[in-house]
């Protein structure tokens, strides 16, 4: 399907127009419907299928349809959670070339990287998309640079390999700091669906869509 068919915000469909896509992946095709309607979604994609954009847009859209009257520095609208620092910032990248018509902030933060730069950009401004490795988000957390208590969005990729670096922990005490889950949006994808990914996805979201590509 075209990306014609959704209702995606003009600023939207121009920075999709920027990054020549022109028909939306099946991944895409597939959660989008749900993920505008505001449901769960647990998908199983591999890299390479088009998995980033396919949250990216669900929160972009819904971030711009819901714009919120005031907004507080260190209270990110969405996080999204990556279990390598270069895939955290190959998410914020596609992140900021599909915001780039509109005032929605972006923020990085990764270990190994500046921790004083990281800090400010979350003290120091609002945030609509938080993309992170699970190890320095808790620093943060525990220093009180961020509070997840607004969160609308939260997004796990790459659910399967969170589980094989050992990340579970990390990953359960954020998630406690977020809304509950009847109060949030959930979006989850895994690489693989094992029992240990789906017992997670069962536990972090609410009549989810499943969706196989
Ligand atoms: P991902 O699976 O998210 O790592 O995306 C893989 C690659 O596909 C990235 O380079 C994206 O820029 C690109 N991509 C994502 N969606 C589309 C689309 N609908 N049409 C063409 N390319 C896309």
């Amino acid at each position: 399907s075209r990306f014609h068919d959704f209702e995606l915000p003009i600023q939207v469909m121009r920075a999709i127009s920027d990054l020549g896509y022109e028909y939306a992946s099946p991944i895409q095709a597939q959660t989008l419907p749900f993920g505008l309607a505001g449901m769960d979604c647990v998908g199983k994609a591999q890299t390479g299928t088009g998995k980033t954009a396919a949250f990216l847009l669900t929160l972009i859209t819904d971030f711009l349809d819901n714009p919120l009257k005031k907004q507080y520095d260190s209270e990110p609208r969405s996080i999204i959670l990556a279990p390598t620092r270069e895939l955290a910032m190959q998410i914020a990248d596609d992140a900021k070339l599909l915001c780039k018509y509109t005032k929605l902030k972006v923020v990085t933060i990764v270990g190994g990287m500046d921790f004083e730069k990281q800090k400010q950009s979350l003290e120091q401004d609002t945030i609509d998309i938080l993309v992170a490795t699970p190890g320095r988000l808790i620093d943060f957390i525990k220093r009180k640079s961020v509070f997840l208590d607004q969160v609308e969005t939260l997004v796990i990729d790459e659910a399967d390999r969170m589980l094989d670096m050992g990340f579970i922990p990390d990953i359960k005490q954020i998630v406690r700091a977020t809304p509950k889950k009847e109060d949030r949006h959930t979006l989850l994808y895994s690489a693989t669906f094992t029992d240990d990914v789906l017992n997670l996805a069962k536990a972090w979201t609410i009549d989810a869509q499943m969706v196989e590509v």
